[in-house]
């Protein structure tokens, strides 16, 4: 579907469509951004589709280019995607959970025939932080929001599974004897690792996020708040361990709603990790702590991952790491 005039330098557009908004970025030939944008997400098939037009118009016409200028268009979208064919199901947050959705195609015609690829949220959030941190090896971007779970990139290529659900931790048992998790299960680690878990855990009084109220508290010494951030970041520090023991990532990075906690976030997981590894030499010659560190605050990590796609996906792989 590329255009003639397409060539492989040409710039690209990445797109992040979240539940609420939608962020798009315009990536140059060298991978630089050149233009970003934000609008409001409308739910639905045709809300999404024509959100996602409008950002990448915007984009366009910033750097005075019309979409068929365009090497591609990349879109993250929390939900079951088959990049082959782009077609996106279970995306509850969008609206679009009744039936599997031709998305790619339905928004590459919008946009006359530029071509479209479509990548699950955390996979393009992985790419996207490995480029911006200069990341290489084995990456695991872990996302802290309204549930938990983890994009891989393994061998420079991302680890999907067969349905698309690799790197779905939040559903594996924490705590056996747990509350029982709309999943089916009992205890599940994103009842107490997520974001959702921490507005339960402490109701913010102050108009801000739950997560930043209560670390603040707890620097000031709250004795209630340092027990509640101490056993959300054990239940955080295990999802590490996790992520390590099954894929032996090098790099595990927090992101998410959560992760904007920034250097507080990190400090306790890394604390709790620690304790983990305690009583366990094989954990200690893991270097688990070693491996973790926060997503850059302020940039836009999974848009700029999708437009990386755009390129990746010509080679039919993902984009390598650092590349
Ligand atoms: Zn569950």
């Amino acid at each position: 579907m590329t255009g003639e005039r397409n060539g492989s330098g040409a710039c690209s557009v990445g797109l992040d469509i979240g539940g609420t908004k939608v962020l798009g970025v315009l990536l140059d030939e060298a991978g630089a951004v050149r233009h970003s944008v934000r609008a409001a997400t409308r739910p639905g098939v045709a809300g999404v589709v024509a959100s996602a037009e409008q950002v990448v118009r915007q984009l366009c016409a910033g750097a005075g280019l019309v979409p068929q200028d365009l090497a591609g268009v990349g879109a993250g979208v929390p939900g079951l995607v088959d990049p082959g064919t782009g077609r996106l199901s279970y995306a509850v947050n969008l609206g679009i959970h009744e039936r599997a959705v031709d998305l790619a195609p339905l928004l590459s015609a919008r946009l006359d025939g530029v071509p479209v690829v479509l990548e699950n949220d955390l996979n393009v959030a992985a790419v996207g932080a490995a480029r911006l941190l200069g990341l290489r090896g084995d990456l695991a971007f872990l996302a802290l929001g309204t549930g938990v779970a983890a994009g891989l990139l393994l061998g420079g290529e991302l680890r999907r599974g067969r349905h698309g659900a690799a790197g779905e931790i939040g559903h594996i048992p924490y705590d056996p004897s747990g509350p029982r998790c709309p999943c089916g299960q009992q205890g599940c680690l994103e009842l107490y690792a997520s974001g959702a878990a921490l507005d339960l855990a402490w109701p913010a009084r102050n108009g801000r996020p739950a997560a930043a109220d209560l670390f603040a508290a707890a620097a000031d010494g709250d004795r209630r708040a340092v027990a509640v951030r101490d056993r959300f970041a054990d239940a955080v520090a295990a999802a590490v361990r996790l992520l390590v023991l099954t894929c032996d990532v090098e790099h595990v990075v927090l992101g998410g709603g959560v992760a904007d906690v920034g250097p507080p976030l990190l400090e306790a997981v890394v604390a709790r990790a620690r304790e983990q590894a305690a009583r366990s030499a094989f954990l200690q010659s893991l270097a688990v702590p070693e491996r973790v560190q926060l997503a850059p605050r302020g940039v836009p990590v999974a848009p700029v991952g999708a437009a990386l796609c755009v390129r990746g996906s010509r080679a039919g792989r993902a984009q390598p790491v650092g590349s």
